[in-house]
This record gives structure tokens, sequence and C-alpha cells, in this order.
């Protein structure tokens, strides 16, 4: 599942491409994404140029005009790709997006948890964006001081709250257990257990974890990809996520994996303790 740094590298090269681009038309498929869109809903957008490219956490965004544009969400396995006129549509293109200069950019999405929809209106789009916390990626350090505010105040384990996108956005599975160790703390303990320093420690290595992955291009497990089709690297840098049994790189201590409300959780039992 794509998580902040892929989408982000999705948008930096969604940008190279798409900016001052014309959309000439809008092809929807009969099956309906998480949110269900029909062709008319994209009649506005006929003739609309993309001015910006935008992201926060894995919520992306394209405008068109100051009120106006669309929004991505790739759900589990949804992709955007950026096609030359005459290459074969990938089966699962849901929405295609024709543009004046003969390219489109298809959304294909084969789970359909994912979703492109057309919003007419600035409210639209601010109604999603508010349910969204502060992003690692691009953060203030008043933001940051919001978010090491709420960790303080959940009863959840800290894992848990990582996860919740309404306290920052961008981070999933993966990035939360490898920032988890780059901090060396327990996923297991009590968000509000955890000190002040501890709590900017690990965001801190929240911020670190994902400015590395955006570097190396995202991390590609299976099916994420980038726009034009190629896989990212950062995979060959993680130091927990799906290692369990493999020594740990700090202290060949084996990596465990707990199940945690439905999901994996990799960790080393010695350097992240549960008592801090
Ligand atoms: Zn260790």
């Amino acid at each position: 599942m794509p998580e902040g740094p892929e989408v982000e590298v999705v948008r930096q090269s969604l940008e190279e491409v798409l900016l001052h681009q014309r959309i000439a038309r809008v092809k929807v498929s009969d099956k309906a994404l998480r949110r269900p869109v029909t062709q008319k809903d994209f009649n506005f957008l006929k003739g609309a140029v993309v001015q910006q490219c935008l992201r926060r956490g894995k919520f992306l965004y394209c405008l068109t005009g100051p009120h106006q544009g669309f929004w991505c969400r790739l759900g589990m396995a949804g992709k955007l790709l950026w096609q030359n006129k005459g290459a074969p549509l990938r089966p699962h293109s849901h929405v295609v997006l024709h543009f004046d200069n003969g390219q489109r950019l298809a959304y294909v999405d084969p789970r359909r948890f994912g979703e492109l929809v057309p919003f007419p209106s600035l409210a639209m789009l601010e109604t999603e964006l508010q349910k969204l916390g502060p992003d690692p990626l691009s953060w203030s350090e008043p933001d940051k001081q919001r978010v090491v505010r709420a960790l303080g105040q959940t009863k959840r384990q800290i894992k848990v709250a990582l996860l919740d996108q309404g306290i920052l956005s961008g981070v999933g599975n993966i990035y939360a257990c490898e920032a988890l160790f780059e901090a060396h703390i327990s996923p297991f303990r009590q968000s509000k257990s955890l000190n002040i320093n501890e709590r900017f420690r690990l965001l801190n290595a929240t911020e670190a974890i994902l400015k590395r992955a955006v570097a190396h291009g995202g991390t590609t497990f299976s099916d994420y990809e980038q726009p034009d089709g190629s896989a990212g690297d950062n995979f060959n840098h993680r130091q927990v996520f799906q290692r369990d049994e493999e020594p740990c790189h700090q202290c060949n201590t084996p990596i465990k994996s707990r199940t945690q409300h439905g999901r994996s959780t990799f960790f080393c039992p010695r350097c992240q303790k549960t008592r801090g």
C-alpha cells in the first residue's frame, strides 16, 4: 500500500508531465471506485489546464484553477500511469484523463479501494484536507509540536496512534515500524507514556525515514510503481519491516513480528524495549 513517500514520488513525476496540460476529455468505467464517480461529474474539467500538483499524506490533488480540480487516493493498489497516445490501456483503467497533446493519465486500480474524484468547489477539497493531520514531509515546527501534544494525550499504543491519519498524515505500516525502530521505541507502549523527548525523537525519526524513502524513490514491494512504470528501491534500505527472524542490523537479535490492530508489526525486542 502506497504511503506518503510513494505518493510524493508520484506527485513529483506527475508535476513534470501534467503541469500546463489541457484536459480534452475524461473517460470513466462503469465499475464503482471507493467514491463512485460518473463521466458527467468530470464535465467541468473539460478544457481545464492543470496548474498545480499537491499532496498531503497519501492524499494527492491537482488544481486546475483556484477552486477546482481532481484528487486521487491510491488505496491499496491504485496507480496513476502517464501514457502516450496509442499505448494500450491497462486492464482496470477506471478513470482516464485525455489531454490535448494526445497523452493520457490513467487511474488503474484492480481492487478499486482507491478513487479519482473531481471537485468543482474548494469546500469539497477542504472537507478532505481537514481530516488529515500535519505531514512530516512538509510540516512546520508548530505543526510538529501539535503532533507531539496529540501523541501525549492518547491512550492508544504508539504505533496505532502513528497510523492515525488525523494525528499526522502519510505514515502507513512500513514507515511506522521503521520510525519506531529508528527512535528505539517499542510499538506496544502507550502513546501518552512517552515523555516529551521520546515523542520528539520519534517524530524526528519519522520525518527522516519518510525523506529518505522519497530520496530512494519510494518502497516497491508489490503493487506500487511510479507513473512511468519504474520501481522504487527503498525496500532494500529497511531495518525491520518484513525482516522477521533476520538479525537486527544494530544488535543481531532476531527481528520479531506480531499482529497489532490487525496489522503486522516488526520490531527488535532488544533495541525497542517495552519500558522506555
Ligand atoms: Zn536490535
